[in-house]
């Protein structure tokens, strides 16, 4: 089946018209890392810099005003892409992890006190947990896990009603997690927050590049993603904020920009977006990033699933076939988002990635960043091959013959 998006990205029209000098065959299985970026972003960038290059939001003449504009634009293309109900509530941060810390310093920090209680999940990324204990360590908060199935990875209903309670005064949960790929029950763990009077975070790293997402629907009070997930550019991401709660929160850095008045001893903030943006905005960024959301919504959310559970169907379909290989998580192919984390006995995942990587396929293997979820699985490491819509049923096959060879080539029999 031919894969009508490659020819968008320059990285793989290199690789498909044979003319890449450093990648030339590779196949690209790491999107939950960072995805590749099409021609589209990379163009609206040198766009902004090459016609609207001055400093936002600070300037009186019409290049500085150009810039704002385009700034400002991209906000409103994120707030559409994630359905907020206005501009205002998208803050642009550098990644997941600046919008998960500025809600940790910004409200962690200010609103909780010794017997409250953070309630996260087991599989939650390093960057949803350390900024959680690092409130607990300041307030004297504690910090309650939820456990998954250790087999499919979902969270039950018993298990929310359990570790959610009145002592509980933030919730927060990855939608899609980068191990297991499940998505959790965002709805319900919004529902159970808000019934006990806490907020509902959203990590959502790894769900806003494979489906549409809409805050409002699942009632997050925040929901964090970063734009290299989604194609756009590295060193940009954004945090929704309910407009009440971010009104209510001190600024998280301070400086330039984010000040309404400033006197010698003292200072008065901007309104909301502007309080959380102190200094020189990433802006030639912003518009990279909002250009790929541009292109997700035309390549078609719905589109996107189709391909990822196509692709992800045949690679599980396979591995399934392949003596040894055990999956982390779920082997229903529905419940990984593209996300397959798997082991071979007797070959450690960092000599699966070694050898796959002299065959010319890029996988991770490690820990993920999710060491609690490693503990509570009781594995020390694992691979992961992750897809997206810009890879091909050809290079599942590849990859599929090069995984059966895998314990040979590693001096087992069978
Ligand atoms: N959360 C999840 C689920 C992730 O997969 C990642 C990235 N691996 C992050 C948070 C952190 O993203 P970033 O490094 O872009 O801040």
């Amino acid at each position: 089946m031919e894969n009508k998006y490659r020819k968008d990205f320059p990285f793989f029209k290199a690789i498909d018209e044979n003319n890449s000098k450093h990648n030339n065959g590779l196949i690209y299985f790491d999107t939950a890392a960072t995805a590749q970026r099409p021609y589209l972003v990379l163009d609206a960038m040198s766009h902004f810099y090459a016609t609207a290059n001055a400093n936002p939001l600070r300037g009186l003449y019409s290049l500085s005003e150009r810039a704002t504009f385009a700034y400002e634009d991209a906000r409103s293309t994120v707030a559409k892409f994630i359905n907020a109900n206005d501009n205002s509530e998208i803050i642009f941060t550098r990644n997941t992890t600046e919008s998960l810390n500025l809600i940790a310093y910004s409200y962690g920090v200010n609103n909780l006190k010794e017997g409250d209680e953070i309630c996260i999940s087991i599989m939650e990324h390093h960057s949803n947990i350390i900024p959680w204990q690092m409130v607990c360590g300041f307030t004297g908060a504690k910090l309650v896990y939820l456990e998954c199935d250790k087999q499919t990875g979902e969270i039950s209903d018993e298990e929310i009603s359990k570790k959610i309670t009145k002592k509980t005064k933030i919730v927060s949960c990855v939608h899609v997690s980068n191990v297991l790929g499940i998505t959790n029950p965002i709805k319900k763990l919004s529902k159970a927050a808000h019934d006990v009077g806490a907020i509902m975070i959203v990590d959502g790293a790894q769900s806003s590049p494979h489906f549409k997402i809409d805050v409002q629907d699942l009632d997050a009070d925040f929901f964090a993603l970063s734009g290299h997930k989604l194609c756009g550019p590295m060193g940009i991401g954004a945090l929704y904020g309910k407009k009440e709660l971010l009104e209510s929160m001190p600024p998280f850095l301070r400086g330039g920009e984010m000040i309404e008045y400033v006197t010698r001893e003292t200072a008065t903030w901007a309104e909301v977006p502007h309080k959380f943006e102190a200094g020189t905005v990433s802006a030639g960024d912003a518009v990279g990033m909002a250009a790929a959301m541009r292109y997700l919504n035309n390549v078609g959310f719905d589109k996107i699933q189709e391909h990822d559970l196509i692709l992800t169907k045949r690679l599980m379909d396979g591995m399934k076939s392949i003596p040894h290989v055990k999956f982390v998580g779920s082997d229903d192919p529905s419940k990984r988002c593209g996300i397959v984390t798997f082991t071979i006995d007797g070959v450690h995942p960092h000599d699966i990635a070694s050898l796959l990587s002299e065959e010319k396929i890029a996988i991770r293997a490690g820990h993920h960043c999710a060491q609690p979820l490693q503990q509570y699985l009781q594995i020390n490491a694992s691979a992961r091959a992750s897809l997206y819509f810009y890879n091909t049923e050809a290079e599942i096959d590849i990859f599929l013959d090069k995984l059966s060879q895998l314990r040979k080539w590693s001096g087992y029999k069978d």
